[in-house]
């Protein structure tokens, strides 16, 4: 498919940090509980890293413990964008920003979590840019 913001390899190399290309524009994961908004419970926006789209916020997020941040429901359902995965020989549904189309982490459902929709968004630190609310 093709997205709102598209822009050729090496303008995203440009403009993102290393570590930031790495997991937005081909999908690595950061490592777990090294991220800088893994237990974070200020209230606030949380935008792609990539392009600024607002993809969830502070009232859906939840503590997982699973060493990602963690959230129930994206901002808006269009905000982002499900896709199959068949990477690592697991089948996961992987999450994009519907935007921009960088990787955001991978939706997991049925697991139990004591959420209104039993989904946990399970997406990286580096992938996301925390607004904080004002006041
Ligand atoms: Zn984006």
């Amino acid at each position: 498919m093709s997205y709102d913001i598209e822009k050729p390899d090496e303008q995203w190399r440009a403009e993102l940090s290393p570590n930031e290309y790495a997991v937005l524009r081909q999908a690595a994961t950061e490592p777990a509980f090294t991220g800088e908004y893994t237990d974070t419970t200020a209230k606030g926006v949380y935008s792609c890293r990539a392009c600024g789209a607002e993809l969830f916020t502070s009232e859906t997020k939840f503590a997982s413990h699973c060493g990602w941040p963690s959230f129930f429901d994206p901002k808006d359902t269009d905000a982002v964008e499900l896709i199959e995965d068949r990477s690592h020989g697991m089948v996961r549904t992987e999450v994009r920003c519907a935007r921009c189309g960088s990787h955001l982490g991978h939706v997991f459902a049925g697991e139990g979590y004591a959420t209104p929709t039993d989904q946990r968004y399970c997406i990286n630190s580096i992938s996301l840019r925390l607004e904080p609310e004002a006041g």
